[in-house]
């Protein structure tokens, strides 16, 4: 392997070469992930032991004590805890939706309130009016809105590869559209799940509100509901009856739980690898983001018990309150500030648990011939996304801390995520074993070339 350091542009000058030593640690790290491994053990645990751990909930604590614990059972250098605060919402326990059609016709339609939505406050009733897009209502007259319930019924499109994209492009209907529906006087909004199946499961997620726009309750209908909704809707006017009681609550306190193995000879300099530990309070989290943790920690342990010793300190964290505030994200890129500690690279795992396909880099240009250097040691493994992309949420709040710092993202193969991404069937029996393991080996070989090649 060779590498130059360029210290007077401050950035790693970048290549690794593959030698022999290189390719038998990494197939090492497959053989103890895939004869050996316990990602899928640990994986079954926080989610049947646990299940779902909404911030604040008292899942999410005991997440927070299982992690710590299973941490200090593999031994590791050092296993933390960071303090943080975080938001409480509830969903309560009412939550149901109703549709009547111009005939008369009453439909029970499954839905989920959006993460952070206010409840209905008993049971709420209007007019249906269907937007295609976001963008629609936007042009929309508060005459034509004014005590209706607005129905934002954007499909995710199915003719994109990159099943993130056709996500990205739905997004807003999830985040804006109970603001933009509000503006214009809307009793309550409905959206059409961000999920590509057609079935019975609704899909639920973050959604926020403006000062100054009146507060209306949101709620994501399945897929299936939302096309026989604007099916009644073609045939006449349409009832729609909404009951949740879901709630915020004061800021909880709660954690970050992290361990590392500390570097041999650059101990200062560190390495974060994580994802993030709650989920939201539908299904058990299991491909978001409990995969995402479980190959970092599984990583982790296979270095370590391959007696490899690294030389920066590599630092595995579990962050909290990925999914409806970022609190962890942003708290531990202000603590780590405040500890003058220097951090050279971060990676996130939070795109599910599915067969890995490569890496990305959310980064300055120079580190993409780095990443690309490290394919023919990778290839062999089936992955072959060596690519400028998006790092992660947690880790994102680093790039402000430590300005040009490379931010590296797992790729697994999208086409699954959605089917399960904020719904309840992201379970465990949704996560392949072998496909976990191998994730969790192709971290544990990155983290080893990376760590291998920043260095003078
Ligand atoms: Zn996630």
């Amino acid at each position: 392997m060779k590498l130059k350091l360029i210290p007077a542009l401050l950035f790693w000058a970048l290549s690794f070469s593959l030698c022999a030593q290189d390719s038998a640690l990494i197939r090492q790290i497959y053989d103890e992930a895939l004869l050996r491994g316990n990602a899928y053990e640990d994986l079954r645990q926080l989610c049947k032991q646990i299940g779902p751990r909404l911030s604040g909930s008292a899942q999410a604590e005991m997440a927070v004590n299982w992690s710590y614990e299973k941490m200090n059972s593999y031994n590791f250098d050092r296993v933390t805890k960071q303090a943080i605060t975080v938001p409480h919402w509830e969903r309560g326990t009412t939550e149901s939706g109703w549709f009547k059609s111009a005939n008369g016709t009453l439909t029970k339609v499954h839905i989920l309130a959006l993460g952070g939505s206010i409840g209905t406050n008993g049971l709420l009733e209007g007019e249906v009016i269907e937007f295609k897009q976001l963008s629609d209502l936007q042009k929309a007259k508060s005459k034509d809105i004014a005590g209706k319930i607005v129905f934002l019924n954007q499909a995710m499109d199915a003719a994109q590869i990159q099943t993130f994209k056709a996500y990205g492009a739905c997004y807003a209907i999830r985040g804006n559209g109970a603001v933009e529906a509000g503006k214009l006087g809307a009793k309550a909004v409905l959206i059409r799940s961000l999920g590509l199946p057609q079935d019975e499961h609704p899909h639920t997620g973050s959604m926020h509100y403006d000062n100054g726009v009146d507060k209306i309750p949101a709620a994501a209908l399945a897929t299936n509901d939302a096309n026989a909704l604007s099916a009644a809707l073609q045939k006449g006017k349409v009832q729609f009856y909404l009951e949740m009681d879901c709630r915020a609550f004061a800021d909880a306190p709660s954690f970050n739980v992290m361990a590392e193995l500390k570097g041999s000879k650059f101990p200062d300099q560190i390495i974060t690898i994580g994802g993030h530990l709650d989920s939201w309070d539908t299904g058990e989290g299991a491909h978001d983001d409990g995969a995402g943790v479980i190959h970092c920690l599984e990583a982790l342990r296979i270095l370590k018990i391959l007696g490899y010793q690294p030389t920066h300190t590599i630092r595995v964290v579990f962050f909290m309150n990925e999914e409806n505030g970022n609190q962890g994200g942003q708290q531990y890129a202000k603590w780590v500030l405040a500890n003058q500690e220097k951090h050279i690279a971060a990676l996130e795992s939070d795109r599910g648990g599915f067969a890995p396909r490569g890496f990305n880099l959310d980064g300055p240009d120079n580190f993409l011939a780095l990443l690309q250097s490290f394919e023919p040691a990778l290839r062999p493994y089936d992955l072959h996304i060596f690519e400028k992309g998006y790092g992660g949420v947690d880790i994102g709040p680093l790039k402000t801390t430590y300005p040009g710092i490379p931010l590296f993202g797992f790729v697994p193969d999208s086409q699954r995520y959605f089917d399960y991404h904020h719904a309840p069937s992201d379970v465990f029996e949704a996560v392949n074993k072998r496909e976990l393991e191998l994730g969790a080996a192709a971290i544990a070989s990155f983290i080893y070339l990376l760590d291998q090649s920043m260095q003078p």
